[in-house]
C-alpha cells in the first residue's frame, strides 16, 4: 500500500503550493541518503517524498490524485511523459542543484550547469520535408525573479551555513578494504556555497529557482526523421548558484504518412494500374510531396515494377539534396467480369504466345526463381 502523499510531506489536504514546496524541501533534506547512511530505509523514504512532491506540485496531477488516489495519477502518467520533469532526480537537481543522481556519490565543485530539459513535438512528413519553426511548451526551472537566485528575501542578509559552518563541504568517513577513507562532498544545505539566506525568499522558498511554463520557437531542419533530437543550447533548467542553464532536447516525432513509406531520403509509394493499361501502356497519377504527378506507365509493365521519380524524396539533412520517390506498380486484375468481357479475355488468352509472357529483362529467371533468391 502506498502512503498518502499529503501524509508523506506532512501537509494538510488544503496546503498551498508554497506549503508543499517548503515541506518537500524540509523532508528531502532530512531524508537525504547522504545524511542518513545509518538508516537503511532512508533511500526508500526519500524516493517516496519525491513521488509525493511530483504529484502534489502539479495542479492536474494533484486534482487527479485528490479524486482517484494513486491509481488516478498512474492512469494520467500514461500520456505525454517527455514533458518537463522526466524523473524525480530531475526535480531534485532542479531544486537542489547540479549533483545528478541524488543517490550518486560525490559532487561537482563551483557553479554547476543546470539539468537538461526535454520536450516532444509532432510534425507531419510534409513539415519534415520543408523544415519548419514549431512552438514548444515545456516546464522549465529558471532563476527566481524575486531574489534573483540567491534565495534570500530582498533586503535580508545571507549568513554562514550552520550545517557545514561555512566551508561548503561535508566530510564523511567510509570504511573500505584499505581502511577508512575520508570523503568530501558539497554541503547539501547550502549546495557548497557555505552561505544560506536567513529569511528565505517568499516566492521560491529560498531555492533561488522557480518552475514556469516556457514557450519557445524551435527551427526544425528540412529532412529530419522520426525520433531525431534537436538540442537548444541553454534552453534547459537554470544552473546552480549562477551556473549556466542546461540544454533543451526537442524530440521530433514524424508519424507514418498514409501515402509514403520512408527509406532514408527516399520515399516509396504504390500506384494501381489496370491490367489492360499495364499491357498497353498508359498514364497514371501519383501523389508526391509536391502534389500529384502524371507518370508514364510503359507498355508491358509488370506487377512490382518500380518507376523512379528523381528528386521527389526527402531532402538530406546535411546537403539539402532530395532523394527519389520509388513508385511500385500494382497491376490490378479485373474482377466481376460480364459475359462479353469473359469472351474477350478468353479470345485474348487463346491468342497469347510464348513471346507475350516472357520477361525480356529477366533472362531465363522466372518470378519464382527471383522470389527464392530474395528469400535466401
Ligand atoms: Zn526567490
Ligand atoms: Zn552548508
Amino acid at each position: 500500500m502506498k502512503r498518502d502523499a499529503y501524509e508523506v510531506l506532512g501537509v494538510g489536504r488544503d496546503a498551498s503550493q508554497e506549503d508543499i514546496k517548503r515541506s518537500f524541501r524540509r523532508v528531502a533534506r532530512e531524508l537525504h541518503p547522504d545524511v542518513n547512511r545509518h538508516d537503511p530505509e532512508a533511500e526508500e523514504k526519500f524516493k517516496e517524498a519525491g513521488e509525493a512532491y511530483e504529484i502534489l506540485s502539479d495542479a492536474e496531477r494533484r486534482s487527479a490524485y485528490d479524486r482517484y488516489g494513486h491509481e488516478g495519477v498512474r492512469a494520467r502518467a500514461g500520456g505525454a511523459s517527455a514533458q518537463g520533469f522526466g524523473s524525480f532526480s530531475d526535480i531534485f537537481e532542479a531544486f537542489f542543484g547540479g549533483e545528478g543522481d541524488p543517490f550518486g556519490r560525490g559532487g561537482r565543485a563551483g557553479p554547476a550547469q543546470g539539468p537538461d530539459a526535454a520536450v516532444a513535438v509532432e510534425i507531419s512528413l510534409d513539415q519534415a520535408a520543408t523544415g519548419e519553426a514549431v512552438e514548444v511548451e515545456y516546464e522549465r526551472v529558471s532563476v527566481c525573479g524575486r531574489c534573483r537566485g540567491n534565495g534570500a528575501e530582498p533586503g535580508t542578509p545571507i549568513e554562514q551555513c550552520p550545517r557545514c559552518e561555512g566551508t561548503g563541504q561535508l566530510q564523511t568517513l567510509a570504511r573500505t578494504a584499505f581502511g577508512q577513507v575520508m570523503h568530501s562532498r558539497a554541503c547539501d544545505a547550502c549546495g557548497g556555497d557555505g552561505r544560506l539566506a536567513r529569511d528565505p525568499c517568499t516566492q521560491c522558498s529560498g531555492v533561488g529557482r522557480e518552475a514556469a511554463i516556457e514557450t519557445l520557437s524551435v527551427d526544425v531542419p528540412a529532412g529530419i526523421a522520426d525520433e531525431q533530437r534537436i538540442r537548444v543550447t541553454g534552453g534547459g533548467h537554470a544552473g546552480d548558484r549562477g551556473g549556466p542553464a542546461g540544454d533543451l532536447y526537442v524530440l521530433v516525432r514524424v508519424p507514418p504518412d498514409p501515402r509514403f513509406v520512408r527509406d532514408g531520403n527516399d520515399l516509396i509509394s504504390v500506384v494501381d494500374v489496370a491490367a489492360p493499361d499495364a499491357a498497353l501502356g498508359a498514364r497514371a497519377t501519383v501523389p508526391t510531396l509536391d502534389g500529384d504527378e502524371d507518370v508514364e506507365v510503359a507498355p508491358g509493365t509488370q506487377p512490382g515494377d518500380v518507376l523512379t521519380l528523381r528528386g521527389r524524396g526527402m531532402p538530406s539533412l546535411r546537403r539539402g539534396r532530395r532523394g527519389d520517390q520509388r513508385v511500385v506498380v500494382n497491376v490490378v486484375v479485373p474482377r466481376n467480369l460480364s459475359s462479353r468481357q469473359r469472351e474477350l479475355l478468353r479470345e485474348l488468352a487463346d491468342s497469347l504466345e510464348e513471346d507475350n509472357v516472357r520477361d525480356p529483362h529477366a533472362g531465363d529467371e522466372s518470378l519464382f526463381a527471383r522470389v527464392k533468391r530474395a528469400l535466401r
